[in-house]
Order: C-alpha cells, then sequence, then structure tokens
C-alpha cells in the first residue's frame, strides 16, 4: 500500500492553471462503489484532467471544474485508489479525509443509500465531521420516491446536512449544489460597481448585507465552453427520438462512454467543429410509456430531469397538432429551469406540398405566430421549423444549440451595463407611477443564464411589465440569444 501511495504521489503532478487553482474546491469522499465518480462525471461533464492512470491504480485524484449559480470552483475526486485487500480500506479512507481536510473549502461524503451502513462509512464521517470544514452528506442512489425516506436512516452518522440523491439519474443534485455552494468562502471583489451613482456606494457600504461581490471579469472567451448538454423534451409522439436519431446518426462521433465507464452511456455525444454536443440521458428518451396517459405524465417527469442535467433544451412541437396544454406545461418547465430553448417544430413536411388532411399548405410566418402565441413566456427562443424524418433542417439545430449556448454565458460588464441604463428610457415602460422603482445601478452577477442584481430604491418585487420592459431593453442591447434572464432586487431602502 506504502508502494502505491508513493507511485500516486508521484503521479500527482497537478496541470492546472493558476487561474483554476484559485478557485474554491469541493471534496468528494466516500468508499468504493458509492457512486462517487458517478457524481463526479455528472458534476463535471468532461471538463475533468486526470491526475494519474497508471496500471494498478485506477487514477489518483480526479480535478474537475464545476460551475453553480454563476459562480466556478473546483472539485476533487479523492477516491481515486481503491485498495482491493479490504484491511486496507481504513487506511485510504483516512488518506482520502486527510486530503479533503488539508485543501477542500467543502466537503461532501457520499453513502450507498441501498445498503447498509458499513464501518468504513463510520470511520470516515467521524473524521470528516471533527475537521471543522462544512459537510455534506449525499445519499445516494435514491433513485425513487420511494426510496427517499431511506436517507432519514444515515442522520445517524451524525452530518447536519443530509440530502438524498441520485448519481445516475441527476436527481436532488441541484438541491445539493445549492447548499454546498452556499458553504464556499465569499468571492473576491476584485471590480467595483463605479460608474454610475457614485454616492450611493458609501451608503451601499454601510448596507446591513451590502452590494453583493462582483465576482472576477474574464474575457467572453474564457467562458467559451467546448461541451453544450441538450435536452431533448416534448410529449409523446412529436418526433424526439427520430430527431435524436437524426442529430446522431450516422455521423456520430463518440458513443462511448468516459473512459473506464461504461454505466454512464446513455448521453450521446456528437464532435464537430470543435465543438461537443452531448445530448443527455438517450435512453430516457426514447423510452416509451405503456398507457397514452401514462406516456404523457412520463414526458412531463423527463422534461424535467432532462432539463436538470442540460444547458440547452430542444422543445419538440408536432407540427400537425401545434401547440397543446401539455407542450405548454412542458415549455413552462423549460423556461422556468433557467435553460436555453430552441423551440424545434417538427413534422413540417407533413405541412408543407403533400399536406394528409388535405389543407392547403401552412404559412411558415402565420405558423410561428401561432406557436409564439401560444408559448409567449419562451419569446426569447429562436423557433425551427425542421422534419427530422426526412432529415429537412435537421443541421440548423446544432448551429443554433452553438448560437444559444454562447449566449447563454455572456457577461456584460459593470461598465457596459451602466453606459446601457444611462440610455434606457424608463418613461416607456407602461407600469403605474406607483409601481416603478429606480435603478441605481446594474450589475450581471451571473451566466448561464445571465442574472442581473439591480441597486434600486425600493425594496419590492418588480412589476411585471416593467420586468419585462426592462428584459427587452437588455436583450436589444445585448442579445442573450435562447436564455431566460433574471433578476435579483437589492434594495437601498429595506421597507
Ligand atoms: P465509486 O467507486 O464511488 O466511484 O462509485 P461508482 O461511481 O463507480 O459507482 C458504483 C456503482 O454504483 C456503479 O455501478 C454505478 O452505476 C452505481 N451507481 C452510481 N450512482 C448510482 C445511482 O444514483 N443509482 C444507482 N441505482 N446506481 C448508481
Ligand atoms: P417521440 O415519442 O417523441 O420520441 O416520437 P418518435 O420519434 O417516436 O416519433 C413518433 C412518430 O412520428 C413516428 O411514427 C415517427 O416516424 C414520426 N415522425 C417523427 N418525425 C417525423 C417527421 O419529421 N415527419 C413525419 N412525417 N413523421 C415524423
Amino acid at each position: 500500500w506504502r508502494e502505491a501511495e508513493a507511485i500516486a504521489a508521484q503521479l500527482s503532478t497537478v496541470t492546472e492553471s493558476a487561474e483554476a487553482q484559485e478557485l474554491p474546491l469541493i471534496a468528494v469522499c466516500g468508499r468504493p462503489n458509492v457512486g462517487k465518480s458517478t457524481l463526479f462525471n455528472r458534476l463535471t461533464g468532461s471538463r475533468r484532467s486526470i491526475v494519474g492512470d497508471e496500471p494498478g491504480i485506477t487514477r489518483d485524484r480526479i480535478y474537475g471544474e464545476i460551475e453553480w449559480a454563476g459562480r466556478d470552483a473546483r472539485i476533487v475526486d479523492t477516491g481515486g485508489v481503491i485498495p482491493d485487500d479490504e484491511a486496507l480500506i481504513p487506511s485510504e479512507i483516512f488518506r482520502q479525509a486527510q486530503v479533503a481536510l488539508e485543501e477542500a473549502d467543502s466537503i461532501v461524503m457520499v453513502v450507498d443509500g441501498r445498503t447498509e451502513l458499513a464501518s468504513p462509512d463510520r470511520e470516515l464521517a467521524r473524521l470528516l465531521l471533527r475537521g471543522g470544514k462544512p459537510v455534506f452528506l449525499a445519499v445516494n442512489k435514491m433513485d425513487t420516491q420511494e426510496l427517499l425516506a431511506g436517507a432519514e436512516n444515515f442522520r445517524r452518522l451524525g452530518f447536519r446536512n443530509v440530502l438524498p440523491i441520485s448519481a445516475e439519474h441527476g436527481s436532488g443534485i441541484g438541491d445539493l449544489l445549492d447548499e454546498v455552494f452556499a458553504s464556499l468562502p465569499p468571492e473576491e471583489v476584485d471590480e467595483e460597481p463605479t460608474e454610475v451613482m457614485l454616492t450611493a456606494e458609501d451608503e451601499m457600504a454601510e448596507d446591513e448585507d451590502g452590494p453583493q461581490p462582483i465576482r472576477k471579469l474574464r474575457t467572453h472567451g474564457e467562458y467559451e465552453q467546448r461541451e453544450t448538454k441538450i435536452a431533448i423534451i416534448g410529449r409523446p409522439n412529436v418526433g424526439k427520438s427520430t430527431l435524436l436519431n437524426a442529430l446522431t446518426g450516422s455521423k456520430r462521433a463518440i458513443v462511448s462512454p468516459i473512459a473506464g465507464t461504461t454505466r454512464d452511456a446513455v448521453d450521446e455525444v456528437v464532435e464537430r467543429g470543435g465543438h461537443s454536443f452531448r445530448f443527455v440521458d438517450t435512453a430516457g428518451i426514447r423510452r416509451k410509456g405503456k398507457t397514452k396517459l401514462m406516456a404523457e405524465k412520463l414526458s412531463v417527469v423527463m422534461a424535467r430531469k432532462h432539463l436538470e442535467a442540460a444547458d440547452v433544451s430542444l422543445l419538440v412541437i408536432d407540427a400537425v397538432e401545434g401547440v397543446t396544454a401539455l407542450d405548454a406545461n412542458i415549455g413552462g418547465y423549460a423556461h422556468e429551469s433557467g435553460r436555453s430553448v430552441i423551440i424545434v417544430v417538427n413534422k413540417w413536411d407533413l405541412m408543407t406540398t403533400a399536406r394528409t388532411d388535405g389543407k392547403p399548405p401552412a404559412d411558415i410566418k402565420v405558423y410561428e405566430q401561432q406557436v409564439r402565441d401560444a408559448l409567449k413566456y419562451l419569446d426569447y427562443a429562436p423557433l425551427l421549423f425542421i422534419s427530422a424524418a426526412e432529415g429537412k433542417n435537421v443541421e440548423s439545430v446544432f448551429k443554433k444549440v452553438e448560437l444559444v449556448a454562447r449566449e447563454r454565458r455572456k457577461r456584460v460588464t459593470t461598465g457596459q451595463m451602466n453606459r446601457f441604463l444611462e440610455k434606457v428610457d424608463f418613461q416607456k415602460a407602461s407600469v403605474p407611477m406607483a409601481k416603478r422603482i429606480r435603478i441605481y445601478y446594474m450589475t450581471q452577477a451571473a451566466v448561464a443564464p445571465p442574472t442581473f442584481v439591480l441597486f434600486t430604491d425600493k425594496d419590492v418585487k418588480m412589476h411585471f411589465s416593467f420586468e419585462r420592459f426592462l428584459t427587452n431593453q437588455i436583450r436589444d442591447n445585448f442579445g442573450f440569444i435562447g436564455s431566460p434572464i433574471w433578476f435579483k432586487i437589492k434594495a437601498r431602502n429595506k421597507k
């Protein structure tokens, strides 16, 4: 075991950039087979660097980068070296805990929710809890609703924060990340919003919780993401699996799972032009329900699940049937999820020359307007007309995905934002006088989705029309095509 450690130490020549090393670090610990690497893969996608890879050693520590709610962090899977000898497990557990306690800002311990607690679990828990860092217990493999209650049994380990998750299915991950990220040290402030209302600044500083720290601004290029995760969502029979086949089809470059794993092969990845398009949970896209009602329910559940794992969603509509209540329902989830949306009107071949219902060919402009009217809240979503079955216009899906993926990660500097704000004529907003708020300044606090913090005079929720007006102004100036825009209010005078 010592020898293995020595080799491992040699292999740990971490090749991360200095910038990455400044990011807060989250460590994932747990005994073998509880699902650490599954969780790790889900959290990082392919953006990870394998530090050691030698026969006899699966890997040493694996680092990856993760972004949540607009903040970046590093994540380390400490469980890389897996001794086969049972007797060695406690020492390995000990080593993991030490790595985590020394380096990490926050620690996630993973247990298998479907098995009894083992003594290494208790041992590790004890060490971690004594360490004084924020610790979270992720009870994994809670794949179904029925299993969730069982997670409570693991409170016996002594953790205050116990979160049921399914690393394989992606459920519970958002809640886990919310908590873990909230425990990280505050971000550095390295740009003050100085452009507008300089006078307000001193007062702001005295404010109870003051202005939100503004995260480090980087140039757009660094945000260029090489992989985009795509969810294909929609009700039964709109053509989701046909579209998936058309998109991945024969041009599919990789269908293989991430090296060393065979189980998360449910994603399919298409590489083109230096960009990876990862279609999430493709097994789920192809799943068919038994009865019509069951299939419909399943389509909603799957949409929500797929959205959780995605950056961009393709909301597929059946051209012949138009937007139904169920489509609108699923579209609503997409909108609320903060993912970018592209509306894909499929089976357009049936609406053109040879319509089976004998009606004249549909007018694309009129049709688009109908879709827009039925899905008002998705006014930012590009709309495509395709025929998945005939492969028509399928190519444009890739281009649009790349566009909206870039747009959702776009960052406007505080300077640009304030110059913009000075130009906006808020008198034009059709909002009752009493509902108006004054914006002193505004800053983009997060990307994906773009999130703006408004420093205002009143601690009130923005009036719907005011929010709409502001959103439209931002879109006219900065685009953010395909992505919802989120706002947070920070009032100067608390009511
Ligand atoms: P590690 O040794 O802790 O890195 O564990 P792995 O990530 O290799 O997972 C061990 C096994 O548990 C694999 O067969 C996974 O497919 C399985 N697994 C991981 N997460 C889940 C989950 O959420 N649900 C279920 N049912 N199985 C899971
Ligand atoms: P899913 O349930 O959303 O995955 O839908 P499927 O991909 O299984 O498609 C449902 C039906 O619609 C199948 O009979 C497909 O052949 C058909 N279909 C899918 N795309 C098109 C299309 O672009 N044009 C036409 N005419 N039929 C299509």
